[in-house]
């Protein structure tokens, strides 16, 4: 009997916690409204960009949204490979804006590095495109994901390398106090919505790509954009 008790509990409440799951996951389809084509996840609502990291023209009619993690070994490899053709093509010429949220899926680390980037985004926007640019640079080859490599002094040598726009008594008290944790706990809020699973995650005007890497699918998005608005 009481063996039957117990398993017809578990059940309620597996339940329970089934229907709540599903409840959230329609609220969140509702407000949002999730399309998937051909593996892309398409939003109702672009990842909202204010107070993130920008590069390009204010007015530029197409937002790409890159989610990533200074400790991710894919993160590096699209930003010294796709990156690059998207800003030449379309940031320098006022098409695309492109902005950076920070994902924490490497733990401390990627929280370390990401709250350094905040500082040096407030102190100055420019040296933040630099200072992201070689932490990446910066990131061992061939590192395990369990290699410490981001530690304060790497993140002040790295700032030392982008040049005197970076005042480094504040970057290294803003990481000692963590001046920038709201900031970086706000990304973390929209790596939940935008269920954000792997780095780095690319959006364009609000359609997450399948494949990063494939520049040709990103191309064509970027100039179906480009034709409709
Ligand atoms: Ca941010």
């Amino acid at each position: 009997m009481g063996k039957s008790f117990n398993i017809g509990m578990k059940s309620i409440v597996l339940i329970t916690v089934g229907i709540i799951a599903l409840v959230v996951a329609f609220i969140f389809i509702t407000e949002n409204q999730i399309q998937v084509e051909n593996g892309d996840i398409t939003f109702d609502i672009s990842p909202p960009i204010d107070n993130q990291p920008t590069m390009g023209e204010a007015s530029a009619p197409v937002t790409i949204v890159e989610f990533g993690d200074y400790k991710c070994p894919a993160c590096k490899s699209w930003n010294e490979t796709v990156f690059p053709k998207i800003e030449e093509e379309y940031i320098s010429s006022g098409k695309v804006k492109f902005s950076y949220i920070n994902t924490l899926f490497h733990g401390e680390e990627s929280a370390l590095a990401a709250m350094a980037s905040e500082s040096v985004w407030n102190q100055d926007n420019d040296a933040f495109w630099d200072f992201h640019k070689e932490i990446f640079i910066h990131q061992p080859e061939a590192q395990r994901h369990d290699d410490v490599w981001v530690t304060p002094e790497k993140l002040i040598d790295i700032a030392v390398s982008v040049g005197n726009e970076i005042d480094l008594e504040t970057l290294a008290e803003d990481m000692i106090k963590q001046t920038y944790k709201e900031d970086v706990l706000k990304d973390q809020e929209l790596v939940e919505q935008y269920q954000v699973s792997l780095t780095p995650s690319i959006v364009i005007n609000g359609t997450m790509v399948e494949d990063p890497f494939d520049y040709e699918h990103i191309v064509s998005l970027i100039e179906k954009e480009l034709e409709s608005n």
